[in-house]
């Protein structure tokens, strides 16, 4: 499975690494036409208002809308959970407003800007190994949305349909397998949607 990490801003180099850590491809992805080449898409962590600017200004908008509907999955991590999602708490505009879900942004506050936790994973084994920074908290999600994790009764990973998001960073350490979870997301969804090539 090929994976593209939106390369405008944020932490692309190290959810590369942990691609290919669950054994797939991982592409840094700069242009819109490269997404016809990839099997799944990830929104890395970083500021999510630079992120959406950038993403205005490349046609990223429209062009993952239509990714979307092609059935292709996207996995929005921190800033990128925030880009996923139609609603921000204190009236911020959404950016690809696809997941049905309420976001606040920098919900932990300053005394628990940063840390890391051993967080159980619907879908995962064994507690993964999560790094939260300066992290959005999901406040309401939709019927549709799967919550997988919560941290202290707050949502902090979900699932709808072929959109995964985490409110934490997977990709700053050895454990990948929640890249391992959107590998096999991306792998239904291609063989669901042959493409002819
Ligand atoms: N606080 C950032 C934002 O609101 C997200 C932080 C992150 O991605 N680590 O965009």
């Amino acid at each position: 499975m090929k994976i593209g990490v939106l390369a405008l801003q944020g932490a692309v180099a190290e959810h590369i690494r942990s691609v290919e850590l669950a054994g797939g491809v991982g592409v840094a992805v700069k242009r819109t036409e490269q997404l016809a080449e990839i099997d799944g898409l990830i929104i890395p962590g970083g500021e999510s208002t630079t992120i959406g600017k950038l993403m205005r200004k490349y046609s990223f908008i429209e062009a993952l809308r239509e990714f979307h509907e092609q059935g292709k999955p996207l996995f929005g991590t921190c800033a990128g959970l925030i880009v996923l999602a139609n609603r921000l708490e204190g009236g911020e505009e959404a950016h690809l407003g696809l997941m049905n879900m309420t976001v606040a942004r920098n919900a932990f506050g300053r005394q628990r800007e940063s840390f890391e936790t051993d967080l159980p994973v619907k879908g995962i084994e064994t507690p993964l190994r999560a790094v939260f920074i300066r992290a959005p908290l999901i406040k309401e999600v939709g019927a549709e949305v799967e919550v997988l994790s919560t941290y202290d009764g707050e949502i902090v990973t979900a699932r709808q349909g072929n959109l995964l998001a985490s409110s934490y960073h997977p990709e700053l350490t050895d454990d990948y397998r929640l890249h391992g979870l959107f590998l096999d997301m991306a792998r239904k969804a291609a063989e669901a949607a042959p493409k002819a090539k």
